[in-house]
């Protein structure tokens, strides 16, 4: 497995494509993305649904979302996941760096592959995968513009979330000057900011508990480089919380002072999901791919199935090893 984090040579004559393909189509548009989805992926489906909705066009958003971004969609607007495409369909999928992270509807018929992921296997007829673009947000709302559907608040909101969460609040590495000239512009098309800003940042009680349970679980290696913590099914049940209520806590090991990798264990039914972040040069997603999975140099995830922790980190360990002595942190 490898990753081509080349940017798309031929970005705007494929978007052209993708928008002249969507302008002319007739039956219906599924859009959907990866499984357990995150701002970006709903953000950039929701506003993409509503922009073809505005032009008129019959779309199906299919998306289980996290409860912290439920506020975002209208009743009327999920949709149940399809076992069979409708006649006539076209599926665009965003934010999933292959066919078998889509989830929602087969991916299946003619299919535009909109991502920004280096590890996606290019997937679907028309394919735009972009790794220097820092949300597939962004991508939408250049598909949008091209599309030429008058921004509103109900299409800006949902496009800036995916901008926002993906660029870690305005914090990551892939914060560029373009992303706060899109994220200006998207404002001034009547995104309420700071009261988005505010709502996302909501968390349940449970997740309050679980957070102290979690952090006993805090360990550091290879001298700090390395930071570590897990969750547990029965931590999750003790908390009354929900597994997706652990997704932030990767986030806050990356805060330790003098890290440079931060990964967090998510204890499954199934085996192990780690969720792995990473600066200075060094490579999460390098990481990811030798444990199998994918994502972003900085941000990146596997899923170890079959294992328990007990298993999962002595592998991750020696996959995060490996990577310091790439990069010279270890000798
Ligand atoms: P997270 O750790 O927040 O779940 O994911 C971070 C990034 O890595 C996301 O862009 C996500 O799509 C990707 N990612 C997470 N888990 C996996 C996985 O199991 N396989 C692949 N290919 N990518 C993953
Ligand atoms: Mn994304």
């Amino acid at each position: 497995m490898s990753a081509n984090n080349a940017p798309e040579p031929r970005y705007w004559e494929k978007l052209r494509l993708i928008a002249a393909t969507l302008k002319a189509v007739e039956g219906p548009v599924v859009i959907i993305a990866h499984e357990d989805p995150d701002g970006d992926a709903l953000g950039s489906t929701l506003g993409l649904y509503r922009a073809l909705k505005k032009l008129g066009k019959e779309a199906i958003w299919i998306m289980d979302p996290p409860r912290f971004l439920r506020f975002l969609p209208k009743e009327e607007e999920y949709h149940p996941p399809l076992e069979r495409l409708p006649e006539n369909a076209t599926l665009v999928v965003l934010d999933a760096g292959d066919r078998d992270r889509a989830v929602g509807a087969p991916v299946e018929g003619f299919v535009i592959n909109i991502d920004h992921h280096g590890s996606n296997s290019r997937f679907g007829q028309l394919h735009l995968v972009d790794p220097t673009r820092p949300a597939v947000a962004m991508m939408v709302k250049d598909l949008i513009d091209l599309l030429e559907v008058p921004w509103d608040p109900e299409i800006a909101t949902p496009v800036l979330t995916g901008i926002m969460t993906d660029t870690g609040f305005f914090k990551n590495t892939n914060t560029t000057p373009e992303v706060f000239r899109v994220a200006a512009e998207l404002v001034e098309h009547g995104v309420a900011y700071a009261e988005l800003a505010d709502r996302l940042s909501w968390r349940p009680p449970e997740y309050f508990k679980l957070t102290s349970l979690v952090l006993g679980t805090v360990a550091f290696h290879f001298g700090g480089l390395l930071v570590t913590a897990h969750v547990t099914r029965s931590m999750v049940e003790e908390a009354g919380a929900a597994e997706e209520d652990s997704d932030d806590f990767v986030g806050l090991l990356k805060t330790a002072e003098g890290s440079v990798v931060a990964v967090f264990f998510k204890e499954r039914e199934d085996g192990v999901k780690v969720s792995i972040r990473s600066k200075n040069g060094v490579s999460a997603q390098r990481i990811a791919l030798a444990l199998g999975g994918g994502g972003h140099v900085p941000a990146a995830g596997a899923t170890l199935p079959g294992l328990d922790l007990e298993a999962a980190y002595p592998k991750v360990l020696a996959a995060v090893e490996a990577e310091l002595r790439r990069v010279g942190l270890l000798p």
